[in-house]
């Protein structure tokens, strides 16, 4: 099979390596390639996600395949990014080609996302080689009241210079001119330009970003703001709050990401609110015992507030659990009340091991995650899960 290969510095793979890649690549479509500090990854359609998500799983990817692990003889270093599920290596050789499962595959190749992909890097002020910025950007506090980012946060009950301390939260008006970026329904572009944009700080050092769409709803229908024309745009609507929502006549095709992360960002070594939790432990627990709440997204933490952070995902890495033991002295893991349950504590479990006391603090089950709450529930929440632990 010919394997096309979109970047000039590919990763090196062994033989053995190279002949898993193209037997997943006839089963699951093209490969993305990404070296990542514990080793080579392949990145590959979830089977279980386009089952429920449908067509833009082939596209997003969320199953990260360890081939340096697997080359060292774990079948099951294959995790969905999404989930959290673990699969079985030679089990997903063979599955039904995606073409039987009725989704087109292009021509077969293997997209290299090394990271040191020079146009998604660039020299930050004190010389670190970091992702590229998003584009023009205004900090939170610079916008005025009626700003939609603003009316953004405000719907959801956020508070902008909170953010701001805790995220160098800002919002992106003008993308960059040097990347490109996906082409979406009624002149949406997949970019970070008209977003929240959300900083990870680690150690003094902007290690990426993720920019976040402006959307909010109301009991009947669900706006998304449109950068292009400033202004919102229905979307979705429902008759009441209990029907699920319909797409109106031309957006049935409208697949934003939620979140756009930096390109060339290392996902897995990122947490973001490091840099805050730090300092919040520096103000607050000075001689005490240092404490961090580590939640899945981004608005997640934010809701709780420092010194929470996030892992930007369902699975938490080693070199995360590395990063976040060093830092600290009690984690407190508080993941997203999934019908499935979250892996979040198994991972973390599994990584700090005996090195930190790992609690699992969970918020009430009526909520989603952390990030729906209000922030009355948030700050109560908050009070009754430390005071029992000793650290408030
Ligand atoms: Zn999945």
């Amino acid at each position: 099979m010919l394997i096309t290969r979109t970047s000039s510095a590919p990763a090196t793979l062994t033989p053995e390596q190279q002949a898993l890649v193209e037997a997943l690549m006839t089963r699951h479509g093209d490969i993305r390639l990404a070296r990542e500090v514990n080793g080579v990854h392949a990145y590959i359609t979830c089977p279980e996600c386009l089952q429920e998500d449908g067509e833009p799983e082939t596209w997003k990817k969320h199953l990260a395949i360890n081939l340096d692990r697997w080359a060292q003889g774990h079948n099951r270093a294959a995790q969905c990014m999404k989930t959290g599920q673990v699969f079985e290596i030679d089990a997903l050789t063979m599955w039904e080609p995606l073409e039987k499962r009725g989704y087109s595959t292009g021509p077969p190749k293997i997209r290299d996302q090394l990271l040191i992909r020079e146009d998604y890097l660039e020299t930050d002020e004190h010389g670190n080689t970091v992702p590229k910025g998003p584009g023009l950007t205004v900090p939170l506090t610079g916008l005025p009241e009626d700003h939609p980012c603003i009316y953004y946060l405000r719907s959801r009950n956020f508070d902008p210079a909170a953010l701001e301390a805790q995220f160098a939260a800002c919002y992106c008006y003008e993308d960059r001119k040097d990347l490109k970026y996906r082409k979406l329904t009624g002149g949406f572009i997949d970019s970070p330009g008209g977003r929240l944009v959300l900083y990870i700080l680690q150690n003094g050092v902007r290690v990426g970003w993720q920019a976040r769409i402006l959307d909010v709803q109301d009991e009947q229908a669900h706006y998304y703001y449109h950068p292009g024309r400033q202004a919102w745009l229905t979307i979705e609507t429902r008759e009441t709050p209990e029907c699920p929502w319909v797409r109106r006549e031309g957006w049935e095709e409208f697949e934003p990401s939620k979140y756009l992360s930096a390109r060339g960002m290392r996902r897995n070594s990122c947490v973001m609110g490091y840099d805050a939790a730090m300092k919040w432990n520096r103000l607050y627990r000075a001689g005490k015992k240092r404490f961090v709440i580590v939640s899945e997204g981004p608005l997640d933490s934010a809701r709780l507030g420092s010194p929470a952070v996030a892992i930007c995902g369902k699975v938490a890495s080693e070199k995360q659990c590395e990063m976040l033991s060093e830092a600290f002295d009690v984690l407190l893991v508080c993941p997203d009340n999934d019908i499935a349950g979250s892996k979040l504590m198994p991972y973390i479990g599994q990584w700090v091991g005996a090195m930190r006391p790992v609690y699992e603090i969970k918020v009430p089950a009526r909520f989603k995650d952390a990030g729906e709450m209000s922030a009355a529930d948030a700050a109560v929440f908050r009070v009754s899960t430390l005071a029992p632990l000793g650290l408030l």
